[in-house]
């Protein structure tokens, strides 16, 4: 045995690496990225002000204005505390580090968000998934029951969800919060596309954690999560993040977006009518294909099944339209397919090259 194979853990050398697709001239439609820039009279300015960045020192470790940027823009409670992180991904991590020591449960319902999973293995941390019923809602009854088996330190929500698109009702969210001993994170990253929000609640309870991110917003290059909590929790979870994880680029971008937000809100509603549009458009397809269904989503990403899924997603990319075949993550998913919802010219591209691939499949 090599001085590797003896000395990288035995479940890292037997996990698959994540591996982004190469989009590289494709209709990039797979990872719910906002498909509209900043407008250039932004970017301009905002390229002003990165010039003058201190690329020399480590950044501040307090971020007063980017923290006041923030309350500005969204609905965070006075009283909350807020933290941020290299994307909410990072701070899934630095929650789980926090709170689990090895065996300990974090649960979720599934199929959702791979990271609460991955993270939860890399801290040595036991993750229990939940099914969700087969119409891809919340089986309530089966969460509480496996909360009050496994006892879990940390419950993560993700609402609306991802890959399903399905936004749990508040009433089960509060249930869940009543029954779990430990943390509730409701993860919003798909907020700015869904009706209701629990981040006005967050306080209601002594034991929630909204998380959200500015990647859905537009901003998924700059890579910016923020938890918000009661001071209480952010300050414990403050102890395990890394000093210095949000970089100075990404802060003075953040600041300038988010003192811009209306521009982003505007974007955000656009993709909203387009994702009424999509979506119409597809149960128009599904309407006389057998094993074809198309289910409502609350986020910026449209799930759809398909028989042959997995052609259908060969086909499409051959085509140049990159989405996400989901059929193997979960068998709830089976012959699953997910769209990123975009532009109306990006939406027709992707409609016109499914069309023709059941055409052909049929
Ligand atoms: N939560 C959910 C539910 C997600 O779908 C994603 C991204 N796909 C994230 C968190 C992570 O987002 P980011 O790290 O870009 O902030």
């Amino acid at each position: 045995m090599s001085a590797l194979q003896n000395t990288v853990r035995a479940d890292v050398q037997a996990t698959q690496a994540y591996v982004v697709a190469n989009a590289t001239g494709m209709v990039k439609l797979d990872a719910m990225e906002n498909p509209h820039e900043l407008p250039l009279a932004l970017r301009e300015e905002l390229a002003e002000r990165l010039k003058h960045a201190a690329l020399n020192r480590y950044p501040e470790p307090q971020m007063p204005a980017l923290e006041s940027a923030l309350r500005q823009a969204f609905d965070i409670p006075e009283d909350a505390a807020v933290l941020f992180g290299n994307g909410s991904d990072e701070l899934i991590d630095i929650v789980i580090r926090t709170c689990c020591m090895p065996g300990d449960v974090v649960l979720s319902p599934v199929p959702t968000f791979v990271m609460y999973a991955v993270s939860s293995q890399w801290a040595h941390a036991r993750f229990v998934g939940v099914d969700f019923n087969a119409d891809l809602s919340l089986n309530l009854p089966a969460l509480l029951q496996a909360i009050d088996a496994h006892k879990p330190k940390v419950v993560f929500l993700a609402y609306p969800n991802n890959p399903t698109g399905v936004a749990m009702r508040k009433a089960d969210i509060e249930a869940v919060i009543q029954a779990a001993p430990g943390l509730v994170v409701v993860d919003e990253a798909y907020e700015a596309f869904a009706d209701e929000s629990f981040m006005p609640d967050v306080l209601k309870h002594p034991n929630v954690l909204v998380l959200r991110t500015l990647s859905k917003l537009g901003l998924a290059g700059i890579r910016l999560g923020y938890a918000v909590a009661s001071k209480d929790w952010i300050s414990q979870i403050d102890k395990v993040r890394p000093p210095y994880n949000v970089n100075i680029l990404t802060r003075i971008a953040a600041e300038f977006a988010l003192r811009h937000h209306g521009v982003l809100d505007d974007q955000a509603a656009r993709l909203r009518e387009n994702r009424a549009k999509l979506s119409a458009a597809l149960k128009r397809l599904a309407a006389p294909r057998k094993g074809m269904e198309v289910f409502d989503s609350h986020a910026n990403f449209l799930l759809f099944r398909v028989p042959q899924a997995q052609q259908v997603f060969e086909l499409l990319k051959n085509e140049g339209i990159l989405i996400k075949y989901v059929g193997k993550m979960h068998p709830l998913l089976q012959d699953c397919l997910r769209v990123t919802v975009s532009t109306d010219a990006e939406n027709q591209s992707f409609l016109t090259a499914l069309e023709v691939a059941l055409n052909q499949l049929s």
